[in-house]
């Protein structure tokens, strides 16, 4: 009880990176009574980010017995003891925002819990417009309109993947410290809005890699191995699960390293670079999904979660032309 009577004294809530605080967090006051007690819209501060992107939100507490949880646009955001020995001790959140979350000004909800008790933090978050790319993409007719067959294939597909991450890890499982799968070149850009044969399709969902057929593709952080997969759009790819709703996609694979339900270290090699699937050139398509939200998966190497894993493998120089990225999970 006394760990969250000391929240009435909030001091100023971290910055998130990847984002600006346009206003300070007011001290709580008042007395801690039972039961539910809730705080004035934005009464906590105030957060702003550009489609997926990533904040980082800090709620100080200095008793691990409380559990915090938020909400924002529906989906749960799940809060761990913050890992760093240098900050203050507290919880931390790390807040997805969709690349097609609407723009404008949402609620981040809150609540902690310590026994019967609860409080209930109010956060406003500003979501502002990306401007993403227009990519125009030029494949075989049968990759994208699809026949009956291949689209109740996908469909099959599309339902296995939302199984398989409906459940994921309840413990944070990465460690500071992110790891860029593959250094090459960026073929093709989070978020850009796709043509694809003259025809509008979803959005890219992650980061194309260009890099030659074979380079080793390392996991950008600690997990378990979800799911493997060889599907109609992604090819050959591997979803790991880092835990709390964090997950992170590789597609496109010649090779899959792993098994369903191995345990990887950060770094460790888990496949290889290939072009299975959608797409027209050697790549690594690079996804990641926090809590439901698609995000630059680019934006993990600038969480302030440093850590001293070697970073990413070094794609070897290609004698051959640069491959030309694209193929997305979805048509
Ligand atoms: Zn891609």
């Amino acid at each position: 009880m006394r760990a969250l009577s000391s929240l009435f004294h909030t001091r100023p809530i971290r910055l998130a990176l990847l984002a600006f605080v346009v206003g300070l967090p007011t001290n709580l006051v008042g007395a801690l009574l039972p039961g539910s007690i809730s705080t004035a819209h934005g009464a906590e501060g105030r957060y702003s980010g550009k489609q997926g992107q990533v904040l980082v939100v800090k709620v100080p507490a200095d008793d691990e017995s409380i559990t915090a949880q938020g909400t924002f646009l529906g989906r749960s955001i799940r809060f761990f003891l913050d890992p760093r020995r240098e900050e203050p001790k507290g919880f931390v959140g790390l807040l997805g925002i969709d690349l097609q979350d609407e723009p404008g000004t949402h609620d981040l909800i809150v609540e902690l819990r310590q026994g019967e008790q609860s409080r209930t933090l109010n956060y406003s978050v500003s979501v502002l417009k990306e401007k993403f790319q227009i990519e125009h993409l030029t494949l075989p007719k049968d990759k994208v309109d699809l026949d009956e067959k291949t689209l109740a294939r996908w469909k099959t597909e599309q339902e296995q993947v939302k199984t398989a991450l409906a459940s994921d890890s309840q413990t944070r499982l990465w460690q500071p410290g992110f790891v860029e799968p593959v250094n090459g070149k960026r073929t093709g850009i989070f978020g850009s809005v796709r043509i694809m044969n003259g025809q509008p399709r979803n959005p890219h969902n992650g980061e194309d890699i260009g890099a030659p057929l074979g380079t080793p593709v390392a996991a950008t952080n600690d997990g378990v191995v979800k799911l493997t997969v060889d599907h109609f759009f992604s090819g050959k790819g591997i979803f790991l699960d880092h835990g709390l709703g964090f997950y992170s996609m590789y597609f496109h694979l010649s090779e899959v390293l792993v098994k369903d339900g191995e345990v990887v270290k950060a770094g460790q090699i888990v496949g290889k670079v290939g072009a299975s699937g959608r797409a027209t050139g050697p790549h690594l398509h690079w996804g990641v999904k926090l809590n439901g939200a698609r995000v630059n998966p680019y934006a993990l190497l600038d969480l302030p979660f440093k850590g001293s894993v070697q970073s990413a493998t070094q794609a070897p120089v290609s004698i051959t032309e640069p491959a030309s990225g694209m193929g997305s999970p979805s048509p």
